[in-house]
Formats: C-alpha cells, sequence, structure tokens
C-alpha cells in the first residue's frame, strides 16, 4: 500500500489541461512543474491510501467542488509563472511571447492580414 495526495494528481491533470488549452503559457518541463509547485504550496492535501502500482484513473478524481479552488490556485500560478519564467530566456518561444505579431512576420512573413479574395 501507499500513500497519495489526490490533490497532487488532480494538479497534474489541470496544468496538462490548461497548458494544451492555453497557447501563451510555456509548456517546457519547468514552467510545468512551477506552476505545480506553486498551486501545492497553496492547496491543503488530501492522503488517502492505495493500492501500490496505483493509477491516477477517473476513480479518482476529486469531486467538483474540489477542482474549483484547485483549478483557481492552478490559474494563478500560471500567472506567476508566466510572468517570471525560470527557464531559459532567450528561446524561440520566450521571444513569440513578447511579440507574437513580429514573431509571426518573421519566420512567416506573415503580416496579420489576409489577402482578399478576388
Ligand atoms: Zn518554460
Amino acid at each position: 500500500m501507499e500513500l497519495r495526495n489526490l490533490v497532487e494528481d488532480e494538479v497534474f491533470y489541470l496544468v496538462e489541461k490548461i497548458l494544451n488549452e492555453d497557447e501563451s503559457l510555456c509548456k517546457c518541463e519547468k514552467c510545468k512543474l512551477d506552476i505545480a509547485a506553486i498551486a501545492l504550496n497553496n492547496l491543503k492535501p488530501k492522503y488517502t491510501v492505495t493500492e501500490k502500482g496505483y493509477v491516477f484513473s477517473k476513480t479518482y478524481r476529486l469531486k467538483p467542488q474540489f477542482n474549483t479552488d484547485i483549478l483557481t490556485e492552478i490559474i494563478k500560478a500560471a500567472e506567476i509563472v508566466r510572468n517570471n519564467p525560470r527557464h531559459k530566456l532567450g528561446g524561440w518561444f520566450e521571444e513569440y511571447r513578447i511579440n507574437r505579431y513580429e514573431w509571426n512576420r518573421k519566420n512567416y512573413n506573415w503580416e496579420g492580414t489576409f489577402p482578399s479574395i478576388k
């Protein structure tokens, strides 16, 4: 048997989800873990005893009333990490994030307007 923090599983599940949905968030491992760490530090753990080799599944997902608090903390954490990323700066993503328009223009020769159909 082993001890599991259900909130931790839920946080990782929701962080993945949010990163997939919000393209302005960096998806590198460092930012992902930073978001999870900040959110988890602000949440009360919810421990349970599970069989060894437990796999996170729908059965173990928390009730929606817990999720609202968790989601709020993750969104706050994502905002902190977005503004203070600890990954190496200067990568293409950072450039893209700071000035998406300029990045598109440079890399795709895209001016932000669509050619009109004649
Ligand atoms: Zn990052």
